[in-house]
């Protein structure tokens, strides 16, 4: 028997229509690429979405056509997403940090018809413009700030200028394909995930959650994690469904000019990357800093270092979200909350568990597995390939699909994540590495996560990473990557004094090296493949 309630369709124009109706006025505010700060409302960026289908629908975009962006967050870009969502077409948001051979790559297998693009990457869309097939390529500009380019491309506000904002939104299966991103790809070619409208609508209600990042109509929240990053972490779409106004930092992502929003917007909830919060701390430490407004921040993407995690916490009042997650993933897997069993521990204790990855919400399933597939025991001591399920995890990759919808999965439909992890007996899930970043050492796994952690704690260092160079009797030892901070000055010995007592005495880096700077990869993480390709070719010397 079937129940007998509305077949509501989770669509995505809901979540838009459903801002302009009940929050039309709350604010989204976005610093755009000439600088200047502007402000609109739902209801406005509503109004003009539904002009920016019929532009796309003019053009000749139907159902299922793909749309991609090259955007930094602004207001445009959240428009010219739910205008091509609403009708029914997928929104590809492409990365404008990778190589334009990437890139093109991408667009060629996406094969978008439209490409619409920030002022900043005309370059960009130059460089690749005669290896792809992008029928139009639109401009997000005023027509006065309109660049001179070869490519033919179109002025955003003229291009929806005329259009009515009368449009058909919805109307279709909510399995229907909504947006469109492409994995980094440090190994083999880049990989498609192929979001439903069901899947991010199910993404963003979990993520709405108050365990998850939690938002309320109250809250202003600042997206530093980009658009073209697994979904602005859901962000994008729990702004609107909240009714919390967004402040959308276009292209000036370092410590100050973060600073500069948080602080002028009163910013209560943001989420980036550990690198940009290193970036913005180092600012605030610096300036003798303060933020009295921000509540909450999501950081994600890579491990939250120690040093971070204690500076939010303890120095400045900030409750830390560390989150876990995948692009395949939409992105969310897990959140570093306190467990029930251990809210009445002391600070040392809860801080050590949200260091951890965390906890999976509902509707994200978890476990570990053994070399052979054999789940592991939940002791927070095993640790194994981390395997995941859930109501917006992959089940093919674009274009790589046999007809099933499950080409991604194991015969039981579980997902390889392609993470090393341990759970404990709260269910709480800790990355001790990435499968290929893991380094081996006698057969042992060395986390290169923990090794890291601690390296950052010594106050010279800006940033570290750890990776595997080849021994001949341990298979692989760690060799220690610093970037120290501006105007610091520390030496290899200093560091492994450091280290001495904070790591087991085997993970004792084999070598120390001081780069200017460690070299991060289109998600903003430290790119380990191209510090391994470095050192293959002589390029990390020992040097104090
Ligand atoms: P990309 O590598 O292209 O940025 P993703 O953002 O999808 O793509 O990367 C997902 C991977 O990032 C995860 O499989 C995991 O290895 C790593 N990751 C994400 N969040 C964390 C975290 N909080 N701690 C440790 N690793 C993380």
């Amino acid at each position: 028997m079937l129940g007998l309630m509305q077949d509501w369709q989770l669509t995505l124009d809901k979540v838009l229509d459903h801002a302009a109706r009940v929050h039309g006025g709350s604010e989204v505010i976005t610093r755009r690429t000439d600088g200047k700060v502007y402000r609109t409302t739902y209801a406005a960026i509503h109004r003009r979405a539904r002009q920016v289908s019929n532009a796309l629908l003019r053009h000749g975009i139907r159902l299922g056509d793909r749309v991609g962006t090259l955007g930094w967050n602004s207001e445009r870009h959240l428009e010219t997403w739910y205008g091509a969502m609403g009708i029914g077409a997928v929104l590809h948001t492409l990365n404008p940090r990778l190589h334009p051979d990437q890139l093109a790559w991408i667009i060629n297998h996406a094969e978008n018809r439209v490409v619409v693009f920030d002022t900043t990457f005309l370059p960009l869309a130059e460089a690749v413009a005669d290896k792809v097939k992008v029928e139009k390529w639109v401009v997000i500009a005023d027509p006065d700030q309109m660049p001179a380019n070869a490519i033919g491309a179109v002025c955003y506000e003229e291009w929806i200028a005329g259009e009515s904002a009368e449009v058909a939104w919805g109307q279709f299966d909510e399995r229907t394909a909504a947006g469109l991103c492409y994995t980094s790809g440090t190994t083999g070619d880049p990989k498609g995930v192929l979001y439903s409208h069901r899947s991010n609508m199910l993404e963003m209600l979990m993520a709405m959650g108050t365990d998850c990042i939690g938002i309320s109509a109250h809250d202003v929240v600042l997206p530093v994690v980009p658009m073209f990053h697994a979904n602005a972490w859901g962000l994008a779409f729990a702004g609107p469904a909240s009714g919390a106004s967004l402040v959308m930092p276009g292209a000036q992502l370092d410590g100050p000019s973060v600073y500069e929003l948080l602080d002028s917007e009163k910013v209560t909830i943001s989420a980036a990357v550990p690198t940009v919060w290193l970036g913005l701390l180092q600012h605030m430490e610096a300036n003798g800093l303060k933020l009295p407004h921000l509540k909450k921040v999501v950081i994600g993407g890579s491990a939250v270092p120690e040093r971070v995690l204690r500076a939010f916490e303890v120095d400045y009042g900030v409750e830390v979200y560390h989150a876990w997650g995948m692009t395949e993933m939409s992105p969310m897997g897990t959140i570093g909350r306190v467990p029930a069993g251990l809210k009445d521990a002391p600070l040392d204790v809860q801080l050590a568990q949200k260091l951890k990855q965390g906890l999976p919400p509902c509707g994200v399933e978890l476990k570990i597995v053994d070399e052979h597939g054999t789940e592991l025991p939940r002791d927070g001591e095993s640790s194994g390939r981390l395997l995941v399920k859930g109501m917006a995890v992959v089940g093919s990759y674009f274009r790589h699909d046999d007809g099933t919808g499950r080409a991604a999965l194991d015969a039981d439909g579980w997902f390889d994540t392609g993470d090393v992890a341990s759970i404990d007996q709260y269910g709480t899930m800790k990355i001790t590495d990435r499968t290929k970043d893991v380094i081996k050492s006698g057969g042992e796994w060395i986390s290169s996560i923990d090794l890291e952690n601690a390296a950052l704690l010594h106050p010279a260092v800006a940033n570290a990473a750890a990776i595997g160079i080849p021994h001949p009797k341990w298979d692989e030892r760690p060799l220690l990557v610093i970037e120290k901070k501006p105007g610091a000055s520390v030496s290899e010995a200093e560091i492994k004094a450091f280290l001495d007592g904070k790591i087991a005495k085997w993970w004792m880096p084999d070598a120390v090296v001081f780069i200017d700077a460690i070299p991060l990869g289109a998600t903003g993480k430290n790119n380990k493949l191209k510090l391994r390709e470095m050192y293959a070719a002589g390029e990390l010397t020992v040097a104090a």
